[in-house]
């Protein structure tokens, strides 16, 4: 039995607001980017190393999941023009209307959703 894949409405529908949500998180990713140049960056020369290292680690922090929204933002867009969207990659069955409106780069259905986390 095939899944039923989304149509083409339905499809740019999703990407629309995929795009929208990269854009997003590249605005937030930028806003980081220019506070560590205002702040001379992680220059070591001159900065107490320890502290530098926190106020690092307190950026990547807050980078990191925003670097993680972007690569599944990516990967869902791929799997848009792949038609592939939709589809549980784990089970291969149809991911719900409503959880893709609730999660759009999604790409597990609810119970392979509860088994991956
Ligand atoms: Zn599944």
């Amino acid at each position: 039995m095939f899944a039923m894949a989304l149509d083409k409405v339905e499809l740019s529908h999703f990407k629309q607001i995929l795009l929208n949500e990269r854009i997003e998180v590249m605005e937030a990713l930028k806003t980081f980017g220019l506070s560590r140049n205002t702040d001379g960056g992680y220059d070591t020369n001159f900065a107490d190393i320890s502290q530098v290292t926190a106020e690092k680690g307190e950026a990547d922090a807050l980078i990191q999941p925003l670097r993680e929204t972007l690569v599944e933002i990516d990967d869902a867009l791929v799997r848009i023009e792949d038609k592939a969207y939709g589809l549980c990659v784990k089970c291969g069955k149809d991911i719900p209307l409503e959880r893709l409106e609730a999660v759009p780069k999604t790409k597990y259905c609810t119970p392979c959703a509860s088994l991956v986390r």
